[in-house]
């Protein structure tokens, strides 16, 4: 066994757990109507399938106040309770254990009915919360115990109460949004009530043999925020109320601190359970950008936590635990932390699926069934849309040969792995390359795939996965030997001076700054440098864990650029793109937006920003504008007669992403 300690039973007193993996609460955006449930439940189950310990649905609302947007999922009426029995149904169908996590928005609330302890509207919302009277608590707390008695009544094994990222129990929890002066604000022990006063009701009202999970906030990382004695005060409480686990929350959502993203170190947050332990007897639960056994182990082995919970882990790979347990943890496709399907689309108000995994929350509609007839397919291009269109062909069980030019697979993954705090695309190669060999693709790296050897190899058809062309600068001097693409940058390794210009500031740009400015080794990787990059105090002496920022000066001095009015950056991905820009404001990179490009020379970047000319006295100019599709081989096959498919980039380049390529390349093959 490869991890003793992940795999350990745990005792709860009244049930025992498998092992020591909890799947965290995660918005999949099945949860709000009743037919979205059959989906849903097939989502836990293949994930009960997969061996985790105990999963926590994402959160529901007790009642309508507390509802994160309209009509989001509620339990606070018995005819609720018949689509969730779908759901705790199929999971234990499967021999799995399901806790509903009850959620009450409080001033986060995106709806004009919210509450909270006091009338101060979040900086993230646009609705200002009405404060709950005396009468309106009481009435809080009852809807919180009435919803674990349906949760009951519907099969659950436990609930998790959410007390912590900001909303309504840790509200009342902070003097930065609890300015009352009865008998549930005013002091840190009457800010408490509200939170102990639900676990201890719940507990009275479900019995012992039921599970409650109390999801305390150990670091808020936010200004007028709770104390460590505070934590320490309430967690004790909590403990005595009868909790029977406790999780970890880290940061408020409002909170100006990256958590999770794929640039926060793994493991990091680890330090506060490990504070914890010592306070309390109760299971403690860490959390945070664990995504890999031997992460999960160590925290566990260091005695840091009794379980390890991961929600986007298990998105991207439901049998991680099964894989973990049989030795076979390099076949684990990783979660790299990019939160571009998940909690992207959540915050769209789409349904979550996985960059890497699209099948997951559409497992009922992408399904990957047996071939009716085996064929031979040729894909060319082993980026992320031929990886996943070759493998997912064969995995059907028709023969595939993969042709890259490189000399590895990858694509464009193999620039993006080198960025400072995109380390985990090393993984979804890793997974890739382990899938290939185990479906039997034949993979010929090295090797240019043309027309004609592709008519001579006899495919019934040719998946054409060739990727895209950087587009080139048509501007005086274009041609000049300072100017490089990212692509020398990145993986041609060309010498970069200390001054530089970046046309372009879509993705590629930000990641290009990025390197550019940040020396190595990224502050991923190094802990103790992204909490002085970020200001934050593990060892939680100030109130909320922050304290002055301390970033490194950049390597060098950059200038983004964008020809589109206003700051770049407003197009990058909703929950990421905040930290990129903070991370470049913090680099002092000067950004701007508006830009006419006039020329290059032998001085530097010549350009008109409205009436006002500025030359950027620049060693290099790196372009970052843009990709075309590459599909010439696409465009000679279907002249030669081929049957052909093209897909990611080389199909279109205009904003596409890997979620898109890998997307297209699973869904041409499952239905071929
Ligand atoms: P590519 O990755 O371009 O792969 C095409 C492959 O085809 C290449 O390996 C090429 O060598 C091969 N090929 C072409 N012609 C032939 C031929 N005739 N014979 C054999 N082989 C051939 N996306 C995200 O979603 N999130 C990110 O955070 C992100 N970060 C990025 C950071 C950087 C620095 C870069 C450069 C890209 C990033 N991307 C990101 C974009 C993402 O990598 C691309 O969208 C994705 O790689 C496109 O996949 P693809 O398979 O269509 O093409
Ligand atoms: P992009 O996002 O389309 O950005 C291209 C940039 O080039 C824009 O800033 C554009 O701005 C500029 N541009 C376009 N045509 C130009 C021209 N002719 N001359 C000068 N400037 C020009 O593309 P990208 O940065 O190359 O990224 C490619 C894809 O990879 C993106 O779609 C993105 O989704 C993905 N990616 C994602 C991430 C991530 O973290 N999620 C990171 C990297 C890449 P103006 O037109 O305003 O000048
Ligand atoms: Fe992880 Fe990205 Fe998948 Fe979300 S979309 S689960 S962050 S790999």
């Amino acid at each position: 066994m490869d991890y003793p300690h992940l795999f350990a039973p745990l005792d709860l007193g009244f049930a025992t757990l498998p092992n020591r993996i909890l799947m965290g609460s995660m918005h999949t955006g099945l949860e709000d109507r009743a037919k979205d449930y059959d989906r849903l439940a097939a989502y836990f189950a293949e994930r009960a399938r997969g061996g985790v310990g105990l999963m926590v649905t994402g959160g529901i609302a007790p009642n309508v106040e507390g509802w994160l947007k309209p009509f989001a999922g509620r339990l606070s009426m018995p005819w609720h309770v018949a689509r969730h029995r779908r759901l705790t149904g199929a999971v234990h169908a499967e021999g799995g254990r399901i806790c509903l996590q009850i959620l009450h928005g409080g001033r986060y609330a995106y709806h004009p009915l919210s509450v909270a302890p006091s009338r101060l509207k979040s900086p993230i919302t646009p609705f200002t919360p009405r404060a709950l009277g005396a009468r309106g608590v009481e009435r809080t707390i009852r809807a919180f115990v009435d919803c674990a008695r349906l949760a009951q009544d519907a099969g659950y094994d436990g609930v998790e109460v959410m007390g912590s990222e900001g909303y309504l129990i840790n509200q009342f929890l902070a003097a930065r949004t609890n300015r009352r002066d009865d008998a549930w604000g005013g002091s840190a022990e009457k800010r408490m009530r509200l939170a102990i006063e639900i676990v201890r009701r719940t507990r009275a009202a479900v019995g012992e043999a039921f599970i409650i999970v109390y999801r305390l906030s150990m670091l808020d990382l936010v200004d007028d925020a709770q104390s460590w004695d505070e934590i320490v005060t309430l967690a004790r409480a909590i403990e005595a109320a009868g909790a029977t686990l406790i999780n970890t929350g880290i940061g408020w959502h409002e909170a100006r601190v990256p958590t999770i993203v794929t640039s926060v170190p793994r493991a990091a947050f680890a330090a506060l359970t490990r504070k914890l332990k010592r306070e309390v007897a109760l299971p403690l639960v860490a959390t945070n950008r664990i995504n890999m056994p031997a992460v999960a182990e160590r925290v566990l082995a260091d005695g840091d936590a009794d379980m390890v919970s991961m929600a986007r882990p298990l998105l991207a790979d439901p049998h991680w635990a099964a894989k973990a347990r049989s030795g076979r943890a390099d076949r684990i496709n990783t979660c790299i932390a990019c939160n571009q399907a998940c909690l992207d689309h959540v915050f769209e108000n789409r349904t979550a699926s996985c960059l890497v995994n699209p099948r997951a929350c559409h497992e009922t509609e992408l399904v990957i069934a047996p071939a009716a007839q085996p064929r031979r397919y040729a894909v060319v291009g082993a980026g992320p849309a031929g990886l996943a269109a070759a493998a997912t062909l064969a995995e059907r069980g028709h023969r595939v040969t993969l042709f890259e030019r490189a000399a590895a697979i990858g694509g464009q993954f193999n620039l993006a792995k080198r960025i400072p705090g995109k380390e985990e695309f090393h993984e979804t190669l890793r997974y890739f390359g382990h899938r290939l060999a185990d479906t039997g693709v034949e993979l010929r790296l090295g090797t240019d795939a043309t027309v004609e050897t592709l008519c001579a190899g006899g495919y019934d058809a040719v998946v054409v996965a060739s990727g895209i062309r950087p587009r080139r600068l048509s501007i005086p001097g274009s041609d000049d030997p300072r100017v490089l693409s990212y692509v020398d940058v990145l993986g041609g390794g060309a010498t970069v001076g200390p001054r530089v210009a970046i046309i372009g500031a879509g993705g590629i740009g930000f990641d290009v700054a990025e390197f550019l400015v940040e020396a190595a080794p990224s502050p991923t990787l190094d802990l103790a440098r992204w909490t002085r990059e970020w200001g934050v105090d593990l060892d939680h002496r100030e109130r909320g864990g922050l304290v002055r920022a301390e970033p490194e000066p950049p390597q060098r001095e950059v200038w983004l650029l964008q020809r589109t009015p206003g700051t770049p950056g407003r197009r990058l991905n909703k929950t990421t793109g905040w930290v990129h820009r903070a991370t470049l404001k913090a680099k002092r990179v000067t950004m701007l937006g508006g830009v006419a490009y006039e020329r290059i020379d032998a001085h530097g970047l010549h350009l008109r920003i409205g009436e006002r000319t500025q030359l950027l006295p620049v060693d290099h100019v790196v372009v970052c504008a843009g990709q075309e599709p590459e599909r010439s081989l696409a465009d000679a096959l279907l002249a030669a007669g081929v049957t052909v498919h093209v897909i990611g980039g080389a199909d279109v380049a205009a904003e596409l992403d890997a979620k898109r390529a890998i997307d297209q390349g699973t869904r041409l093959a499952a239905r071929l």
